[in-house]
């Protein structure tokens, strides 16, 4: 029987005229069809060898099975492997799905850069040679009240490269309750390490006083470094030494300060239920020699690292090597020149910037929208699940604001027959993906991070 079957395999010039097959020449590349159908014929006569009993044996190899694999194959390897998910989950800052979504303005800018060549590194007045620097130095410094500002790849690399220019084979005093570890990948002390920077840490988990700062500095004392604890918070009896304070103590030695904002902010969002991530303002006006922060996580822009601070430090950081090697690239500049021209109207910023306008909404303002995709669903699928409107908590996400929970409107969605995993994970393997999270037997489907015109695929995705 297996030698029969082997027999009767068709070869590869056979099966590209199977009807089926011939098409798919039209609509694919041809080496990727002749690959597809090399490796459907491979997997077939491992099949038949491999099959232990007359069941398995019993391989399809008629044209038809045949082509439907290789068809499948095809579609498999064209397919993107980095696509766009629908983000069910509410994080708005969701770092797994990509951090922050670009607003218009934003993609305009990008799109015009991507499809034409741009004055990058090019002085339009001078005609002469320029730098990928000053496009959005000046509004930087607008925003943020900073001497001097640049830009980088991102957060990590503007830290490694602010130790790197400023701190090499000096000491760096931090409070050990702030030696944090970000996403895995990231963490204080590693990077001060790979800086050559070394690392003094003062006080305790819990406490850290000014007077532990002022014991640890000596003459090998190149910088005090404050970072922000992003996705932790210790409660309980805490003390932690303000930036004002650190600066005051900085000044005293000749030392300078850096503040490592991550997530950073530019507006301050204190009155949207207690949103109180520093700003970076905050910090400028503390008199910090150098602020770091992320483009992606609250600021809402592109990934990037933006160095913010005092001309003398900033200038040794953009005439360090490293500075090239995380240099940022002509798609973030474009796109984060337009986000951050939207800042110039506060007001605006609330509108325009998703993850701001995504994070600000209440549940009084989500409830009319849980209530249209609700209605939608139970239109064309209420007959096979339950569906109700509920109230939920939303997180910020992205190391930003670890314990706030926002209170937003959901549709939860119950299923009789088939399993609620079953069901997240079919959404997931739609196209596109969606993804959403369980609780108590129910999937969640959180409205704050859903766009409107995001409805209609995911009532056809339940519909499937
Ligand atoms: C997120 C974060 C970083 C890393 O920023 P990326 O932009 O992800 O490289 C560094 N420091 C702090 C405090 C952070 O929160």
């Amino acid at each position: 029987m297996k030698n029969n079957q082997l027999r009767n395999l068709p070869a590869v010039d056979e099966v590209l005229a199977f009807s089926g097959v011939e098409e798919l020449i039209t609509n694919y590349p041809r080496p990727v069809v002749v690959t597809a159908i090399r490796d459907t014929l491979e997997d077939l006569r491992k099949s038949i060898l491999e099959a232990k009993n007359i069941q398995d044996e019993n391989v399809d190899i008629s044209p038809e099975a045949i082509a439907l694999r290789v068809s499948h194959r095809c579609e498999e390897v064209l397919r993107p492997r980095l696509r766009r998910v629908i983000n069910a989950t509410g994080v708005v800052v969701h770092t797994n799905l990509g951090r922050s979504i670009l607003a218009k303005s934003a993609l305009q800018a990008l799109m015009e850069v991507a499809r034409g060549y741009s004055n990058l590194e090019y002085n339009l007045e001078s005609g002469e040679r320029g730098s990928r620097h000053d496009h959005i130095r000046d509004i930087i410094i607008r925003l943020t009240g900073a001497e001097d500002a640049m830009v980088v790849n991102n957060n990590a690399a503007a830290v490694l490269l602010a130790l790197s220019a400023i701190a090499k084979d000096k000491e760096v005093v931090v409070s050990r309750g702030q030696l944090v570890e970000i996403g895995g990948s990231f963490r204080i002390p590693d990077v001060m390490r790979q800086s050559g920077a070394s690392l003094v840490e003062v006080g305790a988990t819990n406490k850290t006083h000014l007077e532990d700062y002022r014991k640890a500095i000596s003459e090998n004392t190149g910088m005090l470094l404050k970072v922000h604890s992003s996705n932790f918070k210790i409660v309980g009896f805490t003390s932690e030494v303000s930036i004002s304070s650190l600066v005051s103590l900085g000044q005293e030695y000749g030392v300078p300060v850096m503040d490592d904002l991550g997530s950073g902010m530019l507006v301050d969002l204190a009155e949207y239920g207690s949103i109180d991530e520093p700003t970076v303002h905050e910090s400028i006006n503390a008199g910090a020699q150098i602020v770091t922060f992320s483009g992606d996580k609250l600021l809402g822009g592109p990934q990037a690292g933006i160095m913010v601070g005092a001309r003398k430090y900033i200038s040794m950081c953009r005439t360090h090597p490293l500075a090239r090697a995380v240099r940022v690239d002509k798609f973030t500049l474009a796109a984060l020149e337009a986000t951050l021209r939207i800042y110039l109207d506060p007001q605006g910023c609330l509108q325009q910037i998703p993850t701001l306008n995504m994070i600000t909404q209440d549940v009084d303002s989500l409830m009319p929208k849980a209530k249209r995709l609700a209605e939608q669903l139970t239109k064309v699928v209420g007959k096979r699940y339950y569906i109700e409107v509920v109230t939920e908590t939303s997180k910020a996400g992205g190391g930003a604001l670890p314990l706030l929970e926002i209170p937003t409107a959901a549709v939860a969605v119950m299923s009789e027959d088939s399993g609620i995993n079953e069901l997240e994970s079919r959404l997931r393997a739609h196209t596109p993906p969606i993804i959403a999270r369980i609780k108590e037997e129910r999937l969640i489907l959180d409205v704050r991070t859903i766009a409107e015109d995001e409805f209609g695929e995911i009532v056809s995705a339940l519909n499937a």
